[in-house]
């Protein structure tokens, strides 16, 4: 048996072991700059790595690294020994509080979007000690930022720390103000679930879609997908359970808290969801699990897929970012309350969020754009590429109670009126309803849940916090200066609701309805990543991160034109893997199979002319205009991507194209290719089929 309360943590420089560690002075004082932000001492910094090191060389390490998020979307690191030469060519494992706190990583391969020439490719990582380090691999892994040498962010963290620094300043002046003075610092809490595709090595390993992709870019549908719903919250199977438990044992190891697992809707389709930590901490961890999900796959002879939308025709994967605001007193703010109609703070904090999703959902949108999350997005497995919010029975009926100055009535109460229910208190149960709300509240925290499934959280965090601090900063220059502070608190509130409450749907996302609905009260609707994007330099989203010191224009700039290169090539990498295919494997097996069908069909009547050889003309003859087709189709896309260097100046307009044509393109043969599968022989078709792949595990 296993001792999961030993194992957990067992891999982490947690605060139990810097206690027992670290001198007493020394801890106090890391725990300041952990709890407080405070600026750390190079004294400090020298025990901090040195008990660090004495730890990690104790359980087997000889490395370290400095472990950062550059936006390449995956995480980076760069391993240096210990070891430290001394006299006689001996040498010692050494490890100071300089290399602890700041490596110098060659910043030159690592996407900048302009921002650094190359001439200057120094980077520096620094250390981030909210983050525990930990071990991976015999190396002591340190979480870090990573910047420019002249100070210009490349990652995704720095912008996430900076946005929960400034969300809690904020928020402590609106709480003071409100007369909870004894509240020093706000923080922001996240649990993503994470949701991923596990299938069969040896299937995958034939795939070169999967391998260069991430995705499927050609197979015709299996007989069955998902449409009989046997599978979510299914029974796991052996071999998926015994990859769940290695997991779990891994993550509780790094001390993440790895908490419900389950099948979910589609064939092959697993998800799981961690308890909630601090932004920070969760972003890490959340990129910790995805590795260790892949690196654990590969131990039990699986794949774990973390694209967006591996297959067609059954669900893509995405992640729900729960995300809520609590107080160092322990509060949730986030927390209705049982009578959320009277407490004035929970609806300050409410109408807050309302103002910010109102105002921002193009940066919600834009977060969560992606190549791969472009499958998703309104496409009735996701939510719409429209932001709104759903607030749920009880608050919904509360927000147009204060807006039209009638009385609340819980619609739990309701209940009770008929007699059915004895609980006349706020019910968490209500909210949760609208599964089809890209942003829902649900009892005591908000679930964004358009993100894809290979998604930082850490963009769309620090966007959310941004905004919302934005938003608070107004209410506190509002209310500051007021006379009578409720009558003020009350007024504002209402103005907010009234003038954002169009942001509120509590109907279904999924509809024609609502897309019509949503034009009408001027949302935006971006259908995909470039459309998106081109909204992310608009002057009022570069004033909000500037105004609020999270990223300056330039980083801001460089942010836009990385990912959509990042986009464009994808697309690119998905066209020329779809030519390859097409042209060395697809269309020699279609042919050989003509080929085949002929030779039957001539050995046959070559035997008597009686025989019927029908079977084999009608095949002939289809695949012989699809096969024709798809050739002239495969070569207008190679001729398409090669086209697409005369944008190439204007990475806007690339990836437009790359859109609105490649795409295009793309969904047309793969049209002709699996309609060629269909009728194929299984023999000769080339590539293992979307049965095999989804049932195989
Ligand atoms: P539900 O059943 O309504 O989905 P759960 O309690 O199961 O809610 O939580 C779902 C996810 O939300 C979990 O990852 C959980 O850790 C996270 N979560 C719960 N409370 C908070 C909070 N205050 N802040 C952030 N995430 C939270
Ligand atoms: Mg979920």
């Amino acid at each position: 048996m296993t001792n999961v309360p030993e194992m957990f943590g067992s891999m982490v420089f947690n605060d139990r072991k810097m206690q027992e560690r670290l001198p007493a002075t020394t801890y106090k004082a890391l725990k300041k700059t952990i709890k407080n932000g405070e600026p750390l001492d190079i004294s400090v910094a020298n025990a901090v790595a040195n008990a660090m090191k004495e730890w990690a060389v104790e359980m087997g390490c000889t490395h370290y690294t400095h472990w950062f998020q550059p936006m390449t979307g995956v995480t980076a690191e760069k391993h240096d020994s210990f070891i430290y030469p001394v006299d006689d060519g001996q040498i010692i494992m050494e490890f100071s509080g300089k290399e602890l706190i700041k490596g110098e990583p060659d910043a030159s391969s690592f996407p900048s979007g302009g921002i650094r020439a190359t001439f200057e490719a120094r980077g520096y990582t620094t250390w981030d000690p909210t983050s525990p380090a930990f071990i991976r691999d015999r190396t002591l892994y340190i979480p870090t930022a990573f910047c420019s040498s002249t100070g210009e962010i490349l990652d995704k963290k720095t912008p996430l720390l900076r946005s929960m620094e400034r969300l809690s300043s904020v928020a402590v002046k609106v709480l003071h103000l409100l007369g909870k003075t004894d509240v020093t610092r706000v923080t922001t809490t996240v649990g993503p679930e994470q949701e991923y595709f596990l299938i069969d090595k040896t299937a995958y390993d034939k795939r070169p879609d999967l391998i260069f992709t991430g995705r499927t870019l050609f197979g015709a549908p299996a007989p069955k997908g998902q449409e009989l719903e046997d599978h979510y919250f299914g029974a796991i199977k052996t071999r998926v359970a015994a990859f769940m438990n290695d997991l779990d044992e891994e993550l509780w190891k790094l001390g993440i808290f790895a908490k419900t697992k389950h099948n979910e809707v589609a064939p092959s389709q697993h998800e799981l969801a961690p308890i909630f930590e601090t932004s920070n901490i969760a972003t890490d961890h959340n990129e910790l699990t995805m590795e260790v999900m892949k690196k654990t796959a590969e131990k039990h002879g699986l794949v774990c897929l973390l694209h967006e939308k591996p297959f067609a025709g059954v669900n893509g994967s995405g992640k729900h970012n729960n995300w809520s605001i609590s107080t160092n007193t322990g509060e949730n703010l986030l927390d209705p309350g049982k009578h959320p109609e009277n407490n004035l703070q929970f609806q300050l904090f409410l109408a807050a969020i309302v103002k910010a999703v109102h105002e921002y959902q193009d940066l919600l949108r834009i977060t969560v754009a992606s190549a791969g999350n472009d499958h998703r997005l309104g496409a009735n497995e996701a939510p719409p590429a429209i932001i709104s919010m759903y607030l749920g029975d009880d608050l919904g009926a509360m927000v147009n109670a204060i807006i039209s100055g009638s009385e609340y009535v819980p619609q739990s109460k309701k209940e009770m009126m008929t007699g059915v229910d004895v609980l006349p208190d706020f019910k968490k149960d209500t909210s949760d309803r609208n599964r089809t709300s890209p942003f829902a509240f649900t009892g005591n925290k908000f679930e964004f849940r358009a993100l894809g499934s290979s998604l930082n959280i850490g963009c769309p965090n620090y966007m959310l916090n941004t905004m919302v601090a934005d938003e608070l900063s107004q209410f506190y220059d509002e209310l500051a200066g007021a006379e009578d502070l409720e009558a003020a608190l009350r007024a504002l509130v209402k103005k907010t609701l009234t003038a954002h409450q169009n942001i509120i749907f509590n109907g279904d996302n999924y509809s024609e309805e609502w897309v019509k609905e949503a034009e009408r009260r001027g949302l935006c609707h971006y259908a995909s990543m470039p459309d998106a994007m081109e909204h992310y330099v608009d002057r009022k989203n570069i004033d909000l991160f500037v105004r609020n010191g999270i990223l300056n224009e330039a980083e801001i700039r460089a942010r836009y034109e990385i990912e959509l290169a990042l986009y464009s090539k994808q697309i690119r990498i998905e066209a020329l893997t779809m030519v390859d295919m097409a042209e060395k494997n697809i269309l020699p097996a279609v042919l050989a199979f003509v080929k085949e069908l002929t030779d039957t069909a001539l050995a046959k009547k070559a035997l008597s002319p009686q025989y019927s050889v029908y079977a084999e003309t009608a095949l002939i003859e289809k695949l012989s205009a699809e096969s024709e087709a798809f050739a002239k189709k495969a070569e207008e896309l190679e001729q398409a991507v090669a086209n697409a260097k005369q944008y190439r100046s204007d990475s806007l307009a690339l990836a437009k194209y790359y859109r609105n044509t490649v795409f295009v393109l793309m969904n047309e043969l793969r049209a002709i290719g699996d309609a060629m599968e269909r009728k194929s022989s299984a023999q000769f078709w080339p590539y293992p089929s979307y049965g095999e792949i989804l049932f195989g595990v």
